[in-house]
């Protein structure tokens, strides 16, 4: 599904937050992006929904070259990707309701299409009963589900997210990989961003990490994780 070959980036100012990253990740998989804070897990997930270019080297995604796509096609590859943040990113003067629409009503479905999907990603993220409060009158983890909600409402078949339990307990971190995992159960792929080492060797999922912008390591589901 995604394959990135000899992947470099420079930003601006001549930081470089990749180094000739390659690696191939699987329709239907489930993996992590490991590494301390600054080794280029954001970049690498910025360059898979093109909110940046890659300097070098090359970037498919469902078979399409992406390095080079032009700006009006770059709608069709984001529709395909659910992206989850770790300060999740809602509108806060929105209810729940409006906040996991919002992606419906930009992509122009129908009110009936939205009521019924909206409920449906509600459902799946256990928040049904929380669908006209704000966000603010949710706690950490259930802002959490509802970025969840909002990210898989138009049922994208790739999921990336970036430490979506970083402000999380051990607990409710470990509710939202149980979601993901269903996710994946039904075959969406999902890439983690994360450098929560107890919580990734929990999992027994693939590890791809980083360091200081190089691919250090590519360790196989249920490989023998290092502490
Ligand atoms: P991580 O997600 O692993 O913390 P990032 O991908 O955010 O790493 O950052 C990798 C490196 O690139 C860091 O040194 C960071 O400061 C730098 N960086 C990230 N975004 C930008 C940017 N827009 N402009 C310049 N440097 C950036
Ligand atoms: P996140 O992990 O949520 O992307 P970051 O702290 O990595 O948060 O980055 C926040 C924003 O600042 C991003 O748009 C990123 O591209 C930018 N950024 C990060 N590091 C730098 C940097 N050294 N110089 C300029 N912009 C940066």
């Amino acid at each position: 599904m995604i394959r990135f070959e000899q992947v470099s980036k420079h930003y601006p100012g001549g930081h470089q937050a990749l180094q000739k990253v390659s690696f191939h990740l699987a329709k239907g998989e489930m993996a992590f992006l490991s590494g301390h804070s600054g080794a280029g897990k954001s970049t690498l997930l910025k360059l898979i929904g093109v909110m940046e270019r890659p300097s070098d080297g090359r970037i498919a995604f469902h078979g399409h070259d992406v390095t080079r796509i032009a700006r009006r096609d770059i709608p069709y590859i984001r529709r395909q990707i659910g992206m989850i943040f770790q300060d999740h990113r809602l509108l806060m003067d929105k209810t729940v309701y409006d906040n996991v629409a919002l992606p419906l009503i930009i992509d122009g479905f129908t009110p009936a299409e939205i009521q019924k999907r909206v409920s449906a990603a509600l459902d799946k993220v256990g928040l049904h009963d929380k669908v006209g409060y704000l966000p603010m009158m949710l706690s950490g983890g259930e802002q959490q589900r509802v970025g969840i909600a909002r990210a898989i409402v138009n049922t994208p078949p790739l999921l990336l997210a970036d430490e979506p339990t970083g402000n999380l307990d051990a607990e409710l971190a470990a509710d939202i990989m149980r979601l993901f995992a269903e996710f994946n159960d039904v075959g969406v792929t999902v890439l983690i961003a994360s450098h929560d080492q107890s919580l990734i060797r929990d999992s027994g999922c693939r590890v791809l990490t980083l360091k200081g912008g190089r691919l250090l390591a590519d360790m196989p589901a249920g490989g023998e994780h290092e502490a």
